[in-house]
């Protein structure tokens, strides 16, 4: 199943990706129109759609990925993590960590998967990321049972403006990730059980058509499993949370010289199976 959010809407999208059909609309009522509230009700959802059999050719729209937002538009709670790629640490010059290293992207910088980005200063970077939507309140849990916690995966971009981010003595990764659309999501969920391997899953960064980060969520420090389990040993997860898993090697940053996004730039992320966010860098006014 593959769910999205337009105009402030929860809308359905066709296995095909090419049509989205409004959820309110298809379900009769049964299930609301905001989409921050459909990871309430998420296991009813799946379980009704499971034998609804929507017939996106006719109830479905052509989609337009310009008019979508972020698929979990406005959690209660956003988590990130950093360093969580065995070569983007070494690359970095750290060690592992032994624990995750969370910080947050404040909502206020979310956007949907297509649009511009404003660069906020001259050290703009970008960091490809796997992003998790939780579908469960989540307390405690053991890492066997965490997948049945997510209500999906989308492509995230973590746009780090890196002066603000590393400036000391205390870094400051929360305010330096949340310039206004530096957290471009989407283009929609996808169901964990649509993935041949949900542990090893492709993901990718394009810069101007160059290729600049190539993995596999398989590379993960902590597993999505051990994510779940090791943030939920500190506070209740709630429906329609949403976690940063960490970017893979190849930012701007690491490079020599470095390199950071520029006026124009267009920037295409793809996580396989899931699809591709792009955005178009524009310089700050
Ligand atoms: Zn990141």
């Amino acid at each position: 199943m593959r769910v999205g959010s337009r105009a402030g809407r929860a809308v359905l999208v066709s296995p095909d990706a090419a049509a989205v059909a409004d959820l309110a609309t298809v379900s009769g009522g049964r299930f609301g129109a905001d989409p921050t509230q459909v990871f309430d009700a998420w296991d009813e959802l799946v379980r009704w759609y499971d034998t609804a059999e929507v017939d996106f050719s006719a109830h479905g729209e052509r989609v337009d990925l310009s008019e979508l937002d972020a698929p979990s538009p406005s959690p209660r709670q956003v988590f990130a993590i950093g360093l969580n790629y065995r070569d983007h640490v070494a690359e970095s010059g750290l060690t592992p960590p032994s624990a995750p290293t969370v910080f947050t992207k404040f909502t206020g910088s979310f956007a949907g998967p297509v649009g511009d980005l404003v660069l906020a200063g001259e050290t703009v970077d970008w960091e490809a990321e796997l992003v998790v939507v939780i579908g469960r309140s989540a307390r405690n849990v053991a890492e066997q049972d965490a997948w049945s916690y997510v209500a999906g995966l989308t492509v995230g971009q973590d746009y780090s403006e890196r002066t603000v981010q590393l400036a000391g003595p205390a870094p400051q990764f929360s305010l330096g990730k949340s310039y206004t659309g530096f957290a471009p999501q989407g283009p929609w969920l996808v169901t964990p059980d649509e993935f041949a391997d949900v542990d090893g899953i492709p993901i990718s960064c394009t810069v101007n058509g160059r290729t600049v980060q190539s993995s596999s969520t398989a590379q993960l420090i902590f597993s999505v499993p051990e994510l779940i389990a090791h943030l939920s040993s500190v506070l209740e997860l709630s429906p329609g949370d949403v976690i940063f898993t960490g970017t893979p090697a190849g930012v701007g940053g690491a490079r020599t010289p470095p390199w950071f996004l520029a006026d124009g730039d267009v920037v295409e992320t793809t996580v396989e199976g899931i699809g591709t966010l792009r955005q178009t860098c524009v310089k700050a006014q």
